[in-house]
């Protein structure tokens, strides 16, 4: 062969090497990630040619970002914030507003456990600052008082606020919304197959190409360790743990999920997974039912279109009857 020909042969192998990727990479998955709320979002697309609904991940991301902006509270300017400092009745967004009547229906159907006005207590333990520490008693009696979900009024685009020293805390329940934004997004672009995983906490579109979703279920006292794995289509799933945010203190774990009774971290639970409809409500049922322990929870998830799984703070764990046929046990 001459060196001409062995060139010319490396080439079209070259070619066809580059063609075959090409194919690959737009009939694989399409799959993108992004740093909001505190977490990694993995937006994956696995419909057929994925690729073409690059521009709807796009939005879906942008959708998210803007949720944040509305509902974080770490920026001066959200409307979280301005709720918080407001002294008068404030117009809020259309989101807001949505997410703020989601979590007081929350809190009445879980008597209380999940509770939107525990802002000031939340700072108070400053787990979202990154600084967190065991506050004195008195200081949690002074973060406490006034709270519950009975002092916020929300009508007519306005929030209104039983006290003005009333702080409002969505981070229960915003990032399991921005979820939901970002699937009716890729749902509106004809996406039929996806999942939204923000840092674990997840929403399904469909399945993936024929078969449920797989999701697997952390060990909430060995990291590396799946607890279960669920067999999952088009549902929300969403844990709460106490082992993401934490520190250690003459033996005891102080975390971020706080009961509104006694205003210290809840004691009854180690990891609590929902599977709903929602991601919105799966995030805040999870935070109730943490909150509420492994009788009352299984109770109120048993009132709630929703199933569930309860690791007790003793490692115990609980299955609602409608969740035991999807999982998987390692
Ligand atoms: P994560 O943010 O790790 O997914 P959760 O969904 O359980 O965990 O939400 C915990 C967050 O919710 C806390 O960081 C705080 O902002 C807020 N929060 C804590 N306790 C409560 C409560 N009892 N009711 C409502 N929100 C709470
Ligand atoms: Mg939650």
């Amino acid at each position: 062969m001459t060196r001409a020909a062995a060139i010319l042969l490396f080439l079209v192998f070259l070619a066809l090497a580059v063609f075959v990727l090409q194919r690959e990479e737009t009939t694989g998955p399409l799959v993108r990630t992004r740093l909001l709320m505190g977490t990694v979002i993995e937006i994956r697309v696995a419909d057929r040619d994925a690729g073409r609904f690059d521009a709807a991940v796009s939005e879906a991301f942008a959708e998210m970002a803007a949720i944040e902006k509305l509902m974080s509270p770490h920026l001066p300017e959200s409307e979280i914030s301005r709720i918080s400092t407001a002294t008068e009745p404030l117009p809020v967004s259309s989101e807001t507003g949505e997410v703020l009547q989601l979590a007081a229906d929350m809190a009445k159907r879980s008597g209380g456990a999940f509770d939107p006005t525990v802002g000031r207590l939340v700072s108070l333990w400053g787990f979202a600052e990154g600084e967190p520490r065991l506050p004195a008693e008195a200081e949690i009696a002074q973060a406490l008082a006034g709270v519950g979900s009975g002092q916020l009024r929300i009508a007519d685009g306005k929030v209104e606020k039983g006290s003005a020293r009333l702080a409002v805390d969505l981070g229960g329940v915003a990032k399991g919304y921005a979820i939901d934004r970002a699937v009716a997004v890729l749902a509106a672009a004809g996406v039929e197959h996806a999942s939204v995983n923000a840092g674990g906490d997840m929403r399904l579109i469909g399945d993936r190409a024929g078969v449920p979703w797989r999701i697997g279920i952390q060990h909430p006292r060995h990291s590396e360790k799946i607890l279960a794995k669920l067999n999952i289509t088009n549902r929300a799933v969403v844990t709460s743990g106490d082992y993401e945010r934490f520190f250690e203190q003459d033996g005891i774990r102080y975390h971020h999920i706080l009961d509104p009774r006694t205003g210290y971290p809840a004691r009854l639970c180690q990891a609590v997974t929902v599977v709903a409809d929602r991601a919105a409500v799966a995030d805040a049922l999870a935070t109730a039912v943490f909150v509420l322990g492994p009788e009352q929870g299984m109770a109120l998830l048993a009132a709630e279109p929703a199933e569930g799984l309860i690791v007790a703070a003793d490692g115990s764990v609980r299955v609602t009857p409608g969740l035991e046929e999807s999982i998987e046990w390692p």
